[in-house]
């Protein structure tokens, strides 16, 4: 099912609410981020009591964007203190367990909703609106709000811009459709420059990402068709390399670039306890599908799981069960 629920059901709630908080996924990315502060700038105009909670810190990639500030990050000690909250918005989650800890916090809302564009999102409270034929949150935005024009400016058509370009692979993905460009070309009408806006959030890497990428493309290992690749980066890795989670970025458009490839499986150790694995197919292969069964999820073409246990003990035998999955659906 494409979408689910009615859109205007969303913008009623927001409109029926005083306070509300905005919180997206754990390890949040551009289009959490970036919808986020584009809906706090349109709500308050509108006069409410908006609060940004994420559990993670903002990525420095982001942190230039218009309010960025005032993101609450919860794993920063910052904390959220009002009495009582209307309404929280889940933006770009598909389950509840995907706001980590954000959820202790807003648990006593009196609503929950949520607004997304994933595969198999599990509304779990008041209201969902899911359209998975959206690229994106801002995208999705231009459905949501009534007559946006009125609301736009160049701080809010920037957020809207970044969310749509960093969900699109800066406009490379499948999912740029006509209607994406109809959008992204709106919105650089109020005085954006592509260029600056890729230069800010892809060309501010640090060494330590290069030499991550290093370590990760020396690490790659292919099937014997050379369909599938796949990358184990166990906690040694980033300790010698100096690098951080932040830095993973990017590594898995370097590797998307190999002749003959379907699918990509980058497994990495966060710490002690869990693992983190992404997804990328290239064309036909079910990510989002795969990753459900190790209890995540994602779209067709990027999805993610985390999982506990140690890559350098069972990394092999998850990329073997990926691999026998996908074979037994005859994708590969
Ligand atoms: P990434 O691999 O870049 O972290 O995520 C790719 C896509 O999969 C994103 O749309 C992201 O929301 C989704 N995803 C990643 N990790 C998880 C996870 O642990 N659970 C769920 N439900 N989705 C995930
Ligand atoms: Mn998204």
């Amino acid at each position: 099912m494409p979408t689910l629920g009615d859109k205007s059901e969303i913008w009623k709630f927001l409109l029926d609410s005083s306070s509300i908080v905005l919180t997206t996924h754990v390890r949040p990315d551009g289009d959490g981020i970036a919808s986020e502060l584009a809906l706090y700038m349109i709500l308050h105009s509108h006069g409410k009591e908006v609060y940004i909670v994420n559990q993670d810190k903002t990525p420095e990639m982001y942190s230039w964007l218009p309010e960025a500030g005032r993101i609450i990050s919860l794993s920063q000690n910052q904390s959220l203190d009002i009495d009582s909250i209307d309404l929280t918005l889940l933006i770009d989650c598909s389950s509840q367990n995907r706001i980590g800890n954000v959820y202790d916090l807003v648990k006593n809302s009196n609503h929950i909703i949520s607004l997304d564009h994933h595969e198999g999102n599990d509304c779990f409270r008041d209201y969902c609106y899911i359209d998975t034929t959206a690229s994106s949150i801002g995208e999705l935005l231009f459905s949501i709000v009534p007559d946006i024009g009125r609301y736009l400016n160049k701080e809010i058509a920037a957020c809207l811009y970044v969310s749509i370009m960093t969900d699109t692979g800066s406009f490379a993905y499948s999912n740029t459709t006509g209607n994406v460009l109809l959008i992204a070309s709106r919105l650089i009408e109020y005085g954006l420059n592509p260029d600056q806006i890729y230069k800010m959030i892809y060309n501010r890497k640090r060494i330590t990402h290069f030499r991550l990428l290093g370590r990760t493309l020396q690490l790659m290992e292919t099937d014997e068709s050379g369909k599938v690749v796949w990358v184990l980066l166990p906690l040694s890795v980033y300790s010698d390399t100096g690098a951080v989670e932040e830095d993973t970025e990017g590594i898995l458009e370097v590797i998307r670039g190999l002749k003959g490839l379907e699918l990509i499986i980058l497994l990495r150790q966060l710490d002690s306890e869990w693992m983190k694995c992404s997804l990328r197919s290239i064309n036909s292969i079910d990510c989002s599908h795969l990753a459900r069964i190790f209890n995540g999820g994602g779209h067709f073409k990027a999805a993610g799981f985390v999982i506990k246990g140690n890559v350098e003990v069972s990394g092999r035998s998850i990329v073997a069960n990926i691999m026998e999955e996908a074979k037994g659906r005859g994708w590969l």
